[in-house]
């Protein structure tokens, strides 16, 4: 599956320039929206969830991150990728901007989160702007943020169902905002590997071939006497990059130097 055929949804999104009203100011504050398929709602504190790690993730980055929740959607699948690919998530995010569905779409990342399978890649996809990701329920199961978490700048948890789901929402998000898998990296750490967030668990994935070590890192080998661990945040490369992210969904970046074909 290519971004091309996702690219056929947001054909339409080119001609809402006229609707902007963001400037090429690079943004201090990143607008953050997150709906949850009507099954995903089902499941208690994952809203809550959401709000205290992104909320821990933020006083990380180099932005303010205004976080808003836009409610319950109605969606054919739970198969957050298939959303994603088939166009149905990034034309209903487009119908809302223009006004033809309640939907109230921001500046910056606009995330669906459903109660899609987490075994099975892919799990998530994202294109500039728009992103979803399945998991909820175990996002669910997440222990209730804890500031003890993070251990200085570097937040390192163990590689478990819901922190998973938690970094490939972060990961996720990461696409939104203009950021690719080369910005992960995987550093060894005593008789442990640790991934970022945008290389994630490509990082034990013997078929995943960093083509553009755009973040100058090899990727550490992974045996099975490894332990592998998550880092929620976001590579010192890839923070590098989100500094120079310049652009809201309706400002007229879109469509033309921040093409979602030459991102991807
Ligand atoms: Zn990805």
């Amino acid at each position: 599956m290519t971004r091309r055929v996702v690219l056929g949804a947001l054909g339409s999104m080119v001609s809402l320039g006229a609707l902007s009203e963001a400037s090429r100011e690079p943004p201090e504050t990143l607008s953050v929206r997150i709906w949850l398929s009507e099954r995903a709602a089902t499941y208690e504190g994952v809203t809550d969830r959401i709000r205290e790690y992104l909320a821990a993730i933020r006083s990380l980055e180099h932005w303010t991150v205004d976080l808003s929740f836009g409610g319950t959607v109605a969606v054919s699948t739970e198969n957050a990728a298939r959303l994603m690919t088939r166009g149905e998530w990034p034309k209903a995010v487009v119908a809302g901007g223009l006004g033809r569905r309640d939907l109230e779409p921001v500046a910056d990342v606009n995330l669906l989160v459903t109660d899609g399978r987490m075994g099975e890649a892919p799990t998530g996809y994202g294109v500039p702007h728009i992103a979803s990701v399945g998991g909820a329920r175990h996002i669910a199961d997440l222990e209730p943020f804890d500031a003890s978490l993070i251990d200085g700048t570097r937040w390192i948890v163990p590689n478990t169902a819901p922190t998973r789901t938690m970094q490939v929402l972060v990961h996720e998000i990461g696409h939104a905002l203009g950021l690719d898998h080369e910005h992960g990296v995987a550093i060894r750490d005593g008789e442990a590997v640790i991934a970022t967030p945008m290389l994630s668990s490509y990082a034990w994935d013997p078929s995943y071939r960093a083509d553009r070590a755009r973040c100058g890192s090899a990727m550490p080998p992974m045996s099975d006497g490894l332990e592998k661990r998550l880092s929620f945040a976001f590579s010192a490369c890839a923070r590098r990059e989100l500094a120079t992210y310049d652009g809201g969904l309706f400002s007229d970046a879109v469509g033309t130097d921040r093409d979602p074909i030459a991102t991807g």
